[in-house]
């Protein structure tokens, strides 16, 4: 079976169905009121016990932002309303305390459901998810989640969200398969950071596989073998021993420069999306960060995190930094990154729709304080800014004045920050691309977003698996327009850097050192091999392969060529 690879590496081990536990409850009257209560109240204690060490793992694994969801699910299970309608069922109707619970749930979830504000429709969610744990506590079912795993096994789900991905034992998962999602969808994203290798968009495989089944996933390429031969596995464990032996191999590139066999020399960054990631970034050797997504921040909580709160979340990653750059891109919501509380409205082409920049410019109430926290944070290292989804010079010109206005403000309240920051725009979409040259004017760097680029240049949905094939950023078209934006920004003297998944595709290194590339930011895990490859790689060499390789027809045969 194949996929699409989404975390590079071998998985062995153990299939292990996720998925919600099939609860029934049945109605029951019973005799010792008094009993039933304290069966209830018991229930509660474990549950809330199962729901601490959830929390713990979150905060060890991912971080505060994705601990918090535990916080939150601890109070609506602790919430006295609740407890004191499910003790009143027990009372009145005399019936078991799974059958109250179970009433009394489903009457304030659907509460919540009806009600129009999107956040608080969210909540019905979460109260769905804590009585559920409850009634299986209460019902006595072995818990079937993450936190049960104790032995190597790859997860199959159909789709995980990131919170179901935060539960996740690093040391136990070799793998994660899902039904949907691609590349770039966050728990990709997560499960790179993690380094566990993954594949999503594998239609049936929760109708080929059953719970032990032994399993071989290769992230790199999404291939799935299930119930390997002894030859197959003994292969695998080859190459896992092979990789190991590599990576080592790559640990004495640490401390040294990124400069090309003929002397060119770049910059390798890495992409975080929490704080946590920075320690990865370190490990890594990571020359800095080309892109920090905000978005992480506002997720997975209740409300806008304050001015402090994200001013201290910069903080100390521009500190660990010291003086190597630290570029913060403004919150890009939107697309397939929600955030309920925002009550943004349903679109029909939510990508195309109201979000990041567009968004940011007409909330002021969301992009002030976050301007504010970067420039305060920026008196502490070498923070750039950088906004995401611009599509026109005007919104460039607006949020740079919005900028403008800030640093006068804090220059009003004697607050200390980078007076020269430096701001940058992501090129991920088609027409400032082409018009690269014009941008270029207004601004002190790029960092080309491939992710999206290449969705808009191709009009392919990058979550879709259903057009993943047309998906790929070897494309002739999406190759041009990069070309295009390194040589427009060097020809009007700023910087072009990559933060997409492109600058981290080790058959495209090679090419986009030789378009001029200045920095490349990607999963830390990538970085030094990255550095490898291009120590071993001669720009000159391939730029004189550029011209073939872009009049290439097809993104297939701009794959072949450069895998050769
Ligand atoms: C991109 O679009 O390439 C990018 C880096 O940003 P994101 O994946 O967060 O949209
Ligand atoms: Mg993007």
């Amino acid at each position: 079976m194949k996929g699409i690879g989404t975390s590079p590496g071998i998985g062995i081990g153990k299939v292990f169905i996720y998925k919600t536990p099939d609860i029934k409850v049945i109605q029951r009257k019973i005799e010792d009121k008094e009993a039933e209560i304290k069966r209830l109240d018991k229930g509660i204690l474990e549950t809330s016990k199962e729901i601490d060490i959830l929390h713990d793992l979150a905060l060890k694994n991912m971080g505060k932002n994705e601990a918090d969801i535990f916080t939150a699910h601890k109070m609506i299970l602790e919430d006295p309303e609740f407890y004191l309608a499910v003790k009143e069922k027990i009372n009145i109707d005399k019936i078991n305390c799974e059958f109250a619970v179970k009433e009394v749930s489903e009457t304030f979830i659907s509460m919540f459901e009806n009600i129009e504000d999107e956040y608080l429709k969210a909540r019905a969610a979460d109260i769905k998810d804590v009585t559920t744990r409850l009634l299986r506590v209460l019902l006595g079912i072995e818990a079937d989640d993450l936190l049960s795993i104790s032995e190597k096994s790859i997860i199959i789900a159909e789709d995980l969200t990131p919170s179901d991905t935060a539960q996740i034992n690093k040391e136990m998962a070799s793998g994660i398969v899902t039904e949907f999602g691609g590349r770039t969808s966050h728990t990709a994203i997560m499960a790179r950071t993690m380094e566990i290798p993954a594949i999503a968009g594998v239609k049936d495989i929760l109708k080929e596989v059953i719970h032990g089944d032994l399993m071989i996933i290769d992230g790199s390429n999404g291939e799935i073998t299930i119930n390997p031969t002894k030859d197959t596995i003994h292969m695998f464990e080859n190459r896992i021993k092979e990789s190991k032996e590599a990576k080592k191999k790559l640990q004495t590139l640490k401390g040294q420069e990124t400069i090309s066999k003929d002397g060119h020399k770049v910059e390798l960054a890495g992409n975080i999306g929490t704080p946590k990631d920075i320690e990865k970034v370190l490990e890594n050797d990571g020359e800095g960060v080309g892109l920090y997504r905000t978005e992480f921040l506002f997720m997975d909580r209740e409300r806008i995190p304050t001015e402090e709160e994200q001013f201290q979340a910069y903080k100390i990653v521009a500190e660990k930094l010291d003086k190597r750059p630290l570029i913060i891109r403004t919150l890009d919501v939107g697309g397939d990154k929600e955030i309920p509380y925002l009550n943004l409205p349903k679109e029909m082409n939510p990508f195309l729709g109201y979000r990041a920049i567009r968004l940011c410019l007409d909330r002021k109430d969301i992009f002030r304080p976050q301007l504010r926290a970067i420039l305060r944070a920026s008196a502490y290292g070498n923070i750039k800014i950088m906004f995401p989804m611009i599509s026109s010079i005007q919104e460039v010109r607006e949020a740079k004045s919005a900028v403008e206005e800030i640093k006068e403000e804090l220059r009003r309240e004697n607050i200390l920050f980078d007076e020269s920051i430096e701001i940058g725009i992501m090129v991920e979409i088609p027409s400032v691309a082409i018009h690269s040259r014009i941008f270029a004017k207004e601004v002190d760097f790029f960092s080309i977003g491939t992710n999206d680029l290449v969705q808009y240049t191709l009009a392919v949905d990058r979550g879709n698996q259903n057009i993943a094939n047309l998906y790929s950023h070897y494309h002739p078209a999406v190759l041009n327009l990069i070309r295009m934006t390194i040589e427009n920004g060097h020809k009007e003297g700023i910087w072009v850097g990559m933060c997409g998944e492109a600058a981290g595709d080790e058959k495209l290194i090679p090419i986009l050192l030789a378009m001029g590339l200045d920095e490349f930011s990607m999963s830390a895990s990538s970085i030094l091999k990255a550095r490898y490859l291009i120590k071993n790689t001669s720009k000159k060499e391939v730029e004189s392969k550029l011209d073939e390789i872009l009049s290439l027809p097809t993104a297939d045969d701009v794959e072949r060529f450069i895998s050769k």
